[in-house]
């Protein structure tokens, strides 16, 4: 039977890949506090400690679901962001080839400095343009490095029913303001932490199988919005899905990037190419707005 370890079990990711991966085997669920008697050490930081816990636990498959999220606050903390986007993936390879285990772990679209309008391929040129993103980007080579048995999935603008999100976000705002003012020259792909986590379990079960499929791969939903039509869907689909919600908001402006002056610099073109994932793996991927119809209606 297969032995799973996730790290990062709390995080919009860790918390739907706990439903995903439970039926491929046993499985380890760790977060940044779990102590050797909740199986090992799932801090990112602790590199010896991660380094221990794959070397004792021997698992089949490691899932890295954990990371340095904070974009902005990346910026002022870039050690702190190195050593858990890419030191300890890092070390995590390193001690999975010692075990032979499979490693999955997850990437962004922000390695990509967001240029033209076309989707990202896979090989395409990385220029990130903020710490997260090289942080990011630094993690995948020395993933790469380390051990040929990885899944790497880029993925873009995740949501989840759990946690705080862009949604709620809007949800809140447009119950407090009349007018709303929202970027719309970013573009990109909402997607579900429920899709990426069954993909993710979909593929490893394949990999398992056909060591061939070891790579990295574009993982988003179908189709493309910006943050204002993103910002738009939701309350739209809110005000359907429940017409006693009060939502003051009558206007979503759009305003470009420039408007906002956020520590981190964001690409504008955050399109990703997922033909070699779908192809490889025979999936589909829904449209964006099926994944945030759900967690709307989850969350309202
Ligand atoms: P979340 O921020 O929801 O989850 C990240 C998790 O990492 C949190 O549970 C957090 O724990 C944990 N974590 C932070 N520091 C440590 C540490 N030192 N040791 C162990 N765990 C730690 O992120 P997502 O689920 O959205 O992201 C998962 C992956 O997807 C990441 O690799 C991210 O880079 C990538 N990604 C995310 C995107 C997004 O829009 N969110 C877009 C593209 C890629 P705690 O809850 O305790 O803080």
């Amino acid at each position: 039977m297969n032995f799973i370890l996730l790290l990062g079990r709390n995080g919009q990711i860790g918390w739907e890949l706990q439903r995903s991966l439970a039926p491929l085997g046993e499985l380890v669920a760790l977060d940044r506090h779990s102590t050797g008697t909740d199986g090992g050490c799932g801090d990112l930081h602790n590199l010896e400690g991660l380094r221990e816990t794959v070397l004792r636990l021997r698992p089949t498959v490691i899932v890295n679901a954990a990371a340095h999220t904070a974009v902005d606050r990346a910026e002022g903390e870039p050690d702190l962001a190195r050593r858990l986007n890419a030191l300890a993936p890092g070390v995590l390879a390193e001690a999975a080839h010692e075990v032979g285990a499979l490693l999955v772990h997850y990437s962004t679209d922000y390695v990509f400095d967001g240029s033209g309008t076309a989707p990202w391929s896979e090989d395409a040129a990385t220029g990130p343009l903020s710490v997260y993103g090289q942080t990011k980007l630094d993690g995948e080579h020395l993933l790469s490095a380390a051990s040929n048995r990885h899944l790497i999935f880029r993925t873009s603008w995740v949501h989840a029913a759990r946690g705080n999100n862009f949604a709620r976000t809007m949800l809140r705002l447009a119950q407090e303001r009349d007018r709303l003012t929202v970027i719309d020259d970013q573009f990109g792909a909402p997607t579900g932490a429920e899709l990426i986590a069954d993909v993710t379990a979909h593929a490893i079960r394949q990999t398992l199988r056909d060591d061939a499929c070891c790579g990295t791969y574009h993982l988003a939903a179908a189709g493309e919005t910006t943050w204002n039509g993103y910002a738009r869907f939701v309350l739209d689909t809110a005000r359907a899905l429940k017409p006693d919600l009060v939502i003051k908001a009558r206007e979503v402006a759009p305003v470009p990037t420039s408007a906002f002056s956020t520590p981190a610099q964001r690409p504008l073109n955050s399109r990703l190419d997922t033909s070699r994932l779908r192809g490889t793996f025979g999936l589909n991927l829904p449209d964006w707005q099926q994944g945030v119809r759900r967690m709307l209606a989850e969350i309202l």
